[in-house]
């Protein structure tokens, strides 16, 4: 099955650095675009909300001043022709009646019942008005019945006034009300291009800063692990976790890579470093490493640790006689037969040339000797082609409470030697040794 991995693992780091901008722009695109037609459409709304409301705030204009015209010519009744204040009148009448019509099909601008109240008024102003106007050009008038009607008419020729300006006011009020929401739409596109472009640089900022952060954060573990390896250390098993596909995932594989490569060859370096190459036992340099460690555990543990220091008799004349690759073998097929005759816990080295060191721990010296005692003999039954058999010397040495490796070295070596000048392939152990 398919790991399932977020985006954020999958893209680069170039990726989403540029991602947050171009979003932006595309963003911005549409909403400019948005805002272009909008813009446009807006104008078209304020060009028709002229076009309904001039007509009618004209008609609203022109009835206040033909209402002052029917006025003034009601106050002229008194001094004009009876024939001409009527024509005039009716006249205006007429044309204020027309506007009234005309401003009821504007439901939308002019509230009816505003209509019809002012329709109220202006009739009982023009009943009373008449009244008055005949009364006053009557050949006899009755000024006692005048005054009732000049109050009456003053009664409703200020309701009529205050009902036509109350309708003057309203449709201002509307026009701008309508005007004002036109124009907030157009305010609302402003607020939201200023929330689009900080909302979009939050979101560079929150982008780019989680970015930089677990770059870094991943680039310092990278460069720590680095400036362990350069400081020397061996430990080449360490290895960077890191899941995203970017560039430093990219760096973290091949790293890991290298890694692998660096432990593989260390690991080689460091077996062909303690092995002897011929034989494949450990070398002289573990054996450095290796005895004053086993020294330290069987004091610990209180227990024996025997040196065995073994040397090939007249290798040199086998050398001589055979050649040197006849000598390779035998000392091939001589570490061979060490190792089979050996236990778990015995440690077997080529000391050098035809030396061989063995280390045998948690036994007693005079099984030591037997051992040592065995193991010639088994080595001198060895049959070589085309050399025939070999013989070796034995100097085995027990550690002391005052032993350090090089003093229990010497001691198997003076042991050897010993062997080898009371005429070869035989066993030396210690003299203290021997009486245990
Ligand atoms: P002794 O019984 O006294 O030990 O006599 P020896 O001939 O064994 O001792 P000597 O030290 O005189 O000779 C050891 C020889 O071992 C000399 C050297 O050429 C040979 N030799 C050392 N290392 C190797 C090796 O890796 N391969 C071969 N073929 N010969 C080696
Ligand atoms: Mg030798
Ligand atoms: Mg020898």
């Amino acid at each position: 099955m398919f790991a399932r991995r977020s985006i954020g693992e999958k893209m680069t780091i170039f990726q989403k650095m540029i991602l947050v901008p171009v979003l932006s722009l595309l963003l911005y695109g549409c909403f400019i675009t948005y805002s272009y037609f909008e813009h446009q459409r807006s104008s078209a709304q304020i060009q028709e909300l002229r076009q309904d409301f001039v007509p009618v705030i004209e008609l609203v204009n022109d009835n206040i001043y033909l209402f002052e015209k029917l006025q003034d010519a009601f106050k002229g009744a008194v001094f004009e022709q009876e024939s001409r204040w009527v024509n005039d009148t009716i006249g205006f009448r007429r044309q204020i009646n027309f506007n009234l019509r005309e401003l009821n099909r504007h439901p939308n601008i002019v509230e009816k019942t505003n209509i019809l109240n002012l329709n109220n008024y202006f009739n009982d102003y023009y009943k009373s008005a008449v009244r008055l106007a005949k009364s006053l050009t009557a050949e006899q008038p009755q000024w006692s019945s005048e005054d009732q009607l000049v109050v009456e008419l003053e009664e409703h020729q200020s309701a009529t006034t205050n009902q036509l300006k109350l309708m003057r006011q309203a449709v201002q009020m509307r026009f701008e009300q309508t005007l004002l929401r036109t124009q907030m739409r157009q305010r609302e596109l402003l607020f939201w291009g200023g929330g689009i472009s900080i909302a979009s640089m939050i979101l560079l900022i929150i982008i780019t800063y989680t970015v930089s952060v677990t770059t870094q954060e991943d680039m310092l573990t990278i460069v720590e692990r680095i400036k362990e390896l350069a400081q020397g250390s061996t430990d080449f098993s360490k290895r960077i976790e890191r899941t995203n596909r970017d560039e430093l995932g990219y760096l973290v594989h091949w790293f890991n890579k290298l890694s692998d490569k660096l432990e593989a060859d260390y690991l080689e370096v460091k077996e062909i470093s303690i092995t002897d190459k011929l034989t494949r036992l450990n070398n002289r340099n573990r054996t450095d490493q290796f005895l004053p460690t086993a020294m330290e555990e069987a004091r610990k543990h209180n227990t024996h640790l025997v040196v065995v220091l073994i040397d090939i008799d007249h290798f040199k004349l086998v050398n001589d006689t055979h050649g040197h690759l006849a000598g390779d073998e035998v000392l091939q097929q001589f570490a061979q037969t060490l190792k089979q005759n050996a236990i778990s816990s015995d440690y077997i080295s080529r000391w050098g040339g035809e030396e061989f060191l063995l280390v045998w721990t948690n036994i007693e010296p005079i099984n030591a000797a037997q051992k040592a005692n065995q193991l010639r003999k088994k080595i001198a039954q060895l049959i070589i082609e085309p050399v025939g058999t070999v013989t070796a010397s034995f100097g085995l040495a027990v550690l002391t409470d005052n032993d350090n490796a090089k003093s229990l070295i010497a001691r198997a070596d003076d042991n050897l030697y010993q062997a080898k000048e009371r005429g070869r392939n035989r066993v030396i152990i210690d003299q203290e040794a021997r009486l245990v």
